[in-house]
């Protein structure tokens, strides 16, 4: 190549007569630098195609990768996706589950409602009956009879205790208790519960040795009624499981590391054995009890246990079979001095006594005939009381228009118009309006009762009854101006 351009240059310099000893230096010099320049462009030439197989590798790597990274993106969506739709399946799940344990659980409350409702209807007959028995003057029973009944209004009690306790631990285990808490006079309810438990004390010659309300005042942080159900069961336990002339001696610590109030109720009993000692929280465990023949049904620990849990408390026992027992309460101390709960003193009951008036109207709407008979009963000793009655609401209303009665009793369950409707009819008369109405239901239920009296019964007297309260509420109502 270099030679044909060798003589393509002599060819165009032969005219201009230059020297031939200076030409072909000048041709091999040109023809030097061409070879060299021939060289480096295939030099350059093979690494510009190396370079260019590389980008190409490269490229195609690139390529594959793009490819794997999109597939992967792609798994992934579709995990997002499958997982989104499996959580939102899932959420449908316990949404369902929620709404069938929340129906289960109203029908549990339905059930344990009407339950209590059937219970405490022919409960209410024997109780009150039992009492009216007792305490008529006009025809004495002989003694044997008043034992008797006494011994069925023990039973009576009795079984209203057991399903007071069963509709209570159902109540809290459906988690349908609600506590007020507030700071409480740890001696004043310790006296009030000491005066409940002290007949059952004295008939079993059992001391009550009381530490707490001899020593200065202390404010724990509780709900006043459950805290009394505490303090009753178990002081009631250490009299129940007794031996003669025992004791329950009551006292408290202050447990200043953990700001808690420690109540100690110890007695002289006959002890909780090993095998026992481990499952005596357990519902129904009174296997000690049932060899000694003491009633009780083995829940009312169970409850203990739980309110003083609910309660920010705690609840531990040491025992040694045959020589006694300690329970051991804990509860928060209340810090604030600031709040300081009224001390409400215990007062003897007033003897029953209805005002001045020449004659009180009392209307009672009722379909049970044995409840009303119970009332008839109760109230016929009172000479300026007459009672009035209708055994379903539309008839108890007209009976309200044209008697105006000073006071009406209302049951909740009548048939056809309820007893609340009933209540609403009479709040929208304005001749109605006035008149205080106190309800009188087997529905023992919280709800039933918050129920009826934010219609506005003036008291919700559950059934059994309670005679004395009965005509105090009574007396209270008859008295009171509208
Ligand atoms: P109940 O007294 O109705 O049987 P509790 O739940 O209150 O039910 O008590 C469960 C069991 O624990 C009792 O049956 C009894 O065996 C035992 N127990 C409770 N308190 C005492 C005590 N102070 N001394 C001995 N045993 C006790």
């Amino acid at each position: 190549m270099h030679n044909l351009l060798k003589r393509q240059i002599k060819r165009h310099l032969a005219d201009k007569n230059i020297d031939p000893s200076l030409l072909d230096p000048f041709l091999n010099s040109i023809s030097d630098s061409y070879e060299q320049f021939e060289s480096d462009f295939s030099l350059l030439e093979r690494a510009m195609d190396l370079a260019s197989e590389e980008l190409i590798e490269k490229n195609n790597i690139l390529k594959h990768e793009v490819l794997e990274r999109k597939k992967a993106v792609n798994e992934l969506m579709e995990a997002h996706n499958h997982l989104e739709s499996r959580i939102q399946k899932r959420t449908e799940e316990l949404k369902d589950a929620k709404e069938e344990a929340e129906n289960a659980n109203q029908a549990k409350s339905e059930f344990l409602s009407r339950m209590s409702h059937e219970l405490r209807t022919p409960l209410n007959g024997i109780i009150g009956f039992g009492q009216v028995l007792l305490k008529n003057k006009k025809e004495p029973l002989s003694t044997n009879q008043t034992n008797d009944i006494k011994q069925i209004l023990l039973s009576g009690n009795h079984l209203l205790g057991l399903i007071n306790e069963i509709l209570d631990l159902a109540r809290i285990e459906a988690g349908k208790i609600s506590l007020s808490i507030e700071p409480v006079d740890l001696h004043q309810v310790i006296t009030e519960t000491i005066s409940i438990v002290r007949p059952l004390a004295e008939s079993s010659e059992i001391s009550i040795i009381d530490k707490i309300s001899t020593s200065s005042n202390q404010l724990i942080l509780v709900d006043k009624t459950r805290f009394k159900q505490i303090a009753l069961n178990l002081i009631s336990n250490a009299i129940k499981y007794n031996r003669p002339k025992g004791s329950v001696t009551l006292s408290y610590e202050t447990l200043s590391e953990t700001n808690k109030l420690r109540v100690e109720i110890t007695d002289t009993g006959i002890g909780i054995s090993e095998k026992i000692k481990e499952i005596i929280f357990e519902p129904f465990s009174r296997f000690d009890a049932e060899r000694t023949g003491i009633e009780g049904a083995g829940i009312g620990l169970t409850i203990t246990k739980k309110l003083t849990e609910m309660m920010g408390g705690g609840l531990q026992f040491d025992s040694q079979e045959g020589s006694g027992t300690s329970f051991y309460v804990d509860f928060p101390i209340c810090t604030d001095p600031f709040i300081i709960p009224e001390r409400i003193e215990t007062e003897p009951q007033n003897p029953i006594f209805f005002g001045n008036k020449d004659q009180y109207i009392i209307l009672y709407i009722e379909d049970n005939f044995l409840n009303l008979t119970l009332v008839e009963r109760l109230l016929e000793d009172f000479s300026n009381i007459q009672l009035i009655s209708a055994s379903e609401a539309k008839a108890g209303i007209q009976m309200a228009l044209s008697k105006r009665p000073d006071l009406i009793l209302m049951d909740i369950n009548l048939p056809g118009i309820s007893g609340i409707e009933a209540m609403r009819i009479l709040q929208n008369n304005p001749s109605t309006r006035e008149i205080p109405v106190i309800a009188v239901s087997a529905n023992a239920m919280k709800q039933d009762i918050d129920g009826a009296m934010r219609e506005g019964f003036k008291q919700y007297i559950s059934k059994p009854i309670d005679t004395a309260n009965f005509v105090a509420t009574i007396e209270k109502y008859l008295q009171s101006p509208k």
